[in-house]
């Protein structure tokens, strides 16, 4: 007569694991509730753990046309180090960008971010260890300090005085009339295209992201400034994961492995050396930009 009280306790323990499980998904969805702003705005921070990416069989597509994404589109991103990604307008990059923060689905396929389904991370937690600089970034209407702490409230001076050494910006911030706490923006200081990038990338810094995901600025840039860009991507790839789109190759000739876009697809990968000894897209937009001969 032992028999049935064992089968109905293990049947009890049953329920209470599916029980268990249920209340961990209800406290994820209300932390999710809380978080303050879930499309790129602030969020939690990070911890920094460099993380990779990988795409595995990825097809998506945004509406009910063909996909933008197709042919199951796999690849690799370590972690730590700077990987770029290149290829014609309209390839697809920034929808790769979409498909980590998770803005979208995709329709096939997995995408794992440090080795983990991002199905399977909060969706509050995942978008803590990414941080993202998008194309074009604006400055908002304050002061310098304030552009720099949005999303990193608990910055200390400390933080803020390197994520200004990073991003090259601390020898500007020492020449403004009131050094961070000079109004910028349309109602203050302007700043170039280069610069605004560059707070941008110092912002993101501030969250203490695992992996920075850098949308680079269409705008031109003077010589100086893409320099300075450059400078910094390889600097903060030494810390974090960094995948770059790059729009000028200049930038990301020195990444460790540069993936080529081309129609929803990867059309060939490789460093700047491979890719300019074996494919001809990448030889072709090497030689617009003058980086080879052609
Ligand atoms: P890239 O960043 O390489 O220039 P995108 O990822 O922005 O390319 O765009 C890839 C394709 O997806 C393009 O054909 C673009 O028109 C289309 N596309 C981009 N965003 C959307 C969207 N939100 N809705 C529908 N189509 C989109
Ligand atoms: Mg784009």
């Amino acid at each position: 007569y032992l028999v049935a009280p064992i089968g109905q306790l293990i049947q009890s323990l049953t329920q209470l694991q599916v029980a268990m499980a249920a209340i961990t998904r209800i406290q994820e969805v209300t932390a999710l509730d809380s978080e303050p702003e879930t499309h790129g705005g602030p969020g939690r921070a990070g911890d920094r753990t460099p993380v990779g990416v990988r795409f595995d069989g990825v097809v998506f597509r945004y509406g009910e046309d063909r996909p933008v994404v197709h042919d199951r589109v796999s690849f690799e991103v370590a972690a730590g180090g700077m990987t770029a990604l290149v290829g014609p307008s309209g390839a697809g990059k920034s929808t790769v960008f979409g498909l980590i923060e998770r803005f979208y689905e995709p329709q096939a396929g997995t995408i794992l971010v440090g080795g983990r389904d991002i199905r399977e991370w909060p969706l509050g937690e995942l978008r803590a260890a990414l941080g993202y600089v998008e194309q074009d970034a604006p400055v908002l209407a304050g002061t310098f300090r304030e552009n720099l702490v949005f999303g990193a409230p608990e910055a200390t001076e400390e933080e803020i005085a390197r994520a200004l050494a990073r991003t090259r910006l601390d020898g500007l911030v020492e020449r403004l009339p009131s050094g961070l706490e000079t109004l910028v923006g349309h109602r203050g200081v302007l700043l170039s295209g280069g610069e605004r990038q560059r707070v941008a990338i110092a912002r993101a810094l501030l969250r203490r992201p695992s992996l920075l995901l850098l949308d680079e600025a269409t705008s031109q840039l003077d010589a100086v400034n893409e320099l300075r860009l450059r400078e910094v991507v390889a600097e903060v790839a030494r810390e974090t994961t960094v995948l770059v789109i790059a729009h000028r190759l200049s930038t990301v000739t020195g990444a460790d492995r540069i993936i080529v876009m081309e129609a929803g697809g990867v059309r060939a990968s490789g460093t700047h050396e491979e890719l300019v000894e074996s494919d001809d897209l990448y030889r072709e937009l090497a030689a617009t930009q003058f980086l080879v001969s052609s």
